[in-house]
């Protein structure tokens, strides 16, 4: 018991040195190397802010999800299943069949944060028909989790009545840097909304 304590004792000693000598190392003119990767120890803030909005967001009974994929059937890719998964600090599933075929990226906050505020800023009643999950075109900021798309707006179907272009401006309002919808190619059924 004594020489464990003893080894242990050793061991903080060491570890207190190697700190001491990798500030000293920092501190000297050079490429920089060793200050820099403590840094990437701290928790990413935006991945805690992503699971806070996207559990307001579950809770918001304004915002309904599409049951169904358009061109496949995946139901861990869904998009309330997507926002179930960032809520639990997990990252949202892409479809089997879309370009990442069934892997995982993060949603991202601000998205996350326009997506709610349509509702709780301008009151809109909407359905997201896809986040991450479906089939968009390669490289679509849907596989970076920085894009929604919305197919009913209050009731009427996006294309059919749908109140689109007060969405879209809405959209581009909360910051929304490329926002499509009807009169733009492939969007005659849906709101593109991308942060
Ligand atoms: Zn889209």
């Amino acid at each position: 018991m004594r020489f464990n304590r003893f080894r242990a004792a050793v061991a903080v000693t060491a570890a207190v040195f190697a700190v001491t000598t990798g500030t000293v190392a920092a501190a000297q003119p050079g490429p920089g190397q060793h200050g820099t990767p403590a840094k990437h120890h701290t928790p990413p803030k935006l991945a805690s802010e992503s699971a806070r909005l996207a559990r307001a967001i579950l809770n918001d009974k304004g915002i309904t999800y599409a049951g169904t994929h358009d061109g496949g059937s995946d139901r861990a890719s869904l998009p309330r299943q997507n926002l179930v998964d960032t809520a639990n600090g997990r990252l949202a599933k892409t479809s089997p069949w879309g370009h990442k075929r069934g892997t995982r990226a993060a949603l991202n906050a601000q998205m996350l944060n326009g997506v709610l505020k349509l509702n709780t800023q301008y009151h809109f009643k909407f359905q997201v028909s896809e986040f991450v999950g479906g089939r968009h075109t390669s490289g679509s900021k849907h596989y970076q989790g920085r894009a929604v798309d919305v197919n009913w707006i209050n009731g009427r179907h996006v294309g059919n009545g749908a109140a689109h272009h007060a969405l879209m401006t809405a959209c581009h309002k909360l910051g929304a840097n490329l926002v499509l919808g009807p009169g733009d190619p492939g969007h005659a059924k849906h709101v593109h909304c991308q942060w």
